[in-house]
């Protein structure tokens, strides 16, 4: 039988297992599996799953044509503030109290910045991560392996899956609205950014596996 994999969190199932915990019996097949499943672990919607294909032949990469390189730009104060606020993140792993002092202020300061009407609906929202998913990652990724940058590599798969979710969350608020999120709480991990829609919070992150006290809850219901 077959097995599908969730691209967030790499949690499989296995048709000859199935999910009892869900009700789910041994030996059901993925297509008689509710359209509203979700993973069990992270949450991500049935549509995130793809068939486990032992014989999957990835190419290397893919060529790059120089056009499509975004040239270096001036940031903007936004862009700024989230690069000064993950610095003093990455300063607080390293235990460097006065750099992470400055780097919060520095990310405070540009945040002030920002101009107040750059707030985006929803759709500009839904819009860029459509935009990033079908192009962007795929030129990072490609323009990463060209230089064997492996951190960079190893940051775009975090982030690319989080994005990913974050596109299900918005194609699923498309059609409920606020109604998706009642009855449940919300929650984003400080490391990665992964979203998670529900009310049992994993043990670790599903995509960069902080423990989940890394994990903070959003707003209340
Ligand atoms: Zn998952
Ligand atoms: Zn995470």
């Amino acid at each position: 039988m077959r097995k599908f994999k969730c691209s967030i969190c790499g949690y499989t199932y296995d048709e000859d297992s199935g999910l009892l915990e869900k009700g789910i019996a041994r030996g059901t097949r993925w297509e008689d599996i509710p359209q509203d499943f979700v993973c069990p672990m992270c949450g991500a919607p049935k549509t995130a799953f793809a068939e486990l294909k032992e014989t999957k032949t990835v190419p290397a990469h893919t060529i790059l044509e120089d056009e499509h390189v975004e040239s270096l730009r001036e940031l903007t104060p936004g862009e700024l503030s989230a690069l000064c606020s993950n610095l003093a993140k990455g300063c607080e792993k390293q235990h460097l109290t006065e750099a992470i002092d400055s780097f919060y202020q520095l990310a405070d300061y540009y945040k002030s910045k920002v101009p107040s009407h750059s707030s985006r609906n929803f759709e500009d929202i839904a819009e860029v991560l459509k935009y990033d998913l079908s192009e962007r990652y795929l030129k990072a990724n490609t323009v990463a392996a060209e230089k064997a940058d492996r951190g960079a590599l190893r940051a775009l798969v975090w982030s690319e899956k989080v994005s990913n979710m974050a596109n299900f969350l918005l194609e699923r608020y498309a059609k409920e609205g606020n109604s998706m999120l009642e009855n449940t709480k919300l929650y984003v991990c400080e490391i990665c950014g992964f979203i998670y829609l529900g009310n049992d919070l994993p043990e670790i992150c599903p995509v960069c596996k902080v423990p989940n006290f890394k994990i903070s809850q959003i707003g209340r219901r």
